[in-house]
C-alpha cells in the first residue's frame, strides 16, 4: 500500500504535465509505517511518500513513450534521501495519451524493491495513476493499492 501526500502528489502532477508530450520520470521519498492489523490478519505497511524529487529523463531518442533514469541521479536522491531522514521507495513516471499500466519496457527496466507510480496525462492534463510491484525475474508486475490526494482524481 502507498500513500501520496497532497505536497508530493502536486509536484509529480505538475511535472508530468510540464514534460507533456514527453514522458518525465523522477524519484519518490519517504518512509515505510507499520500498519495496525486486523486481528488475524497478516500485518502490512504503509509507504508514505512525502517528497517527489524530478529527474532528468535521459533517454537519447523519442521520449514520448519512453524514459531512462541517469544512475547517478537516483544515488545522489538516495543520498540526500538517507541525510533528510527518509528513504528512495519508488519511482515515477508518465504516460502521456495512454493508461497508466506498466510496459514491457517499464518491467525490463524495474527493480524489485521500488514501487513504481504511472501517472496518466491525456491530452496534457492528469488523469489517472497506478501503482505496481514488480517482480525480481522482472516477468511480472503486481499492482500496489495507491492512495493520492482526492482533488486530483477523476
Ligand atoms: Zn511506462
Amino acid at each position: 500500500m502507498i500513500r501520496i501526500t497532497d505536497e508530493a502528489w502536486q509536484v509529480m502532477v505538475e511535472h508530468a504535465q510540464r514534460q507533456y508530450p514527453d514522458e518525465c520520470c523522477g524519484a519518490m521519498l519517504g518512509v515505510v509505517r507499520p500498519e495496525a492489523a486486523q486481528p488475524g490478519a497478516e500485518p502490512t505497511s504503509v509507504k508514505v511518500i512525502s517528497r517527489a524529487v524530478p529527474l532528468v529523463n535521459t533517454y537519447q531518442g523519442e521520449q514520448a513513450d519512453r524514459y531512462e533514469i541517469n544512475p547517478m541521479d537516483l544515488l545522489k536522491t538516495d543520498r540526500e534521501a538517507r541525510a533528510a531522514g527518509l528513504e528512495l521507495i519508488g519511482i515515477y513516471h508518465s504516460h502521456p495519451d495512454c493508461d497508466a499500466y506498466f510496459s514491457k519496457t517499464d518491467l525490463e527496466n524495474s527493480c524489485p524493491w521500488y514501487s513504481f507510480v504511472v501517472l496518466s496525462i491525456q491530452q496534457g492534463v492528469f488523469h489517472h495513476a497506478n501503482s505496481f510491484l514488480p517482480n525480481a525475474e522482472q516477468t511480472h508486475a503486481e499492482p500496489e493499492p495507491l492512495f493520492i490526494p482526492s482533488s486530483t482524481t477523476h
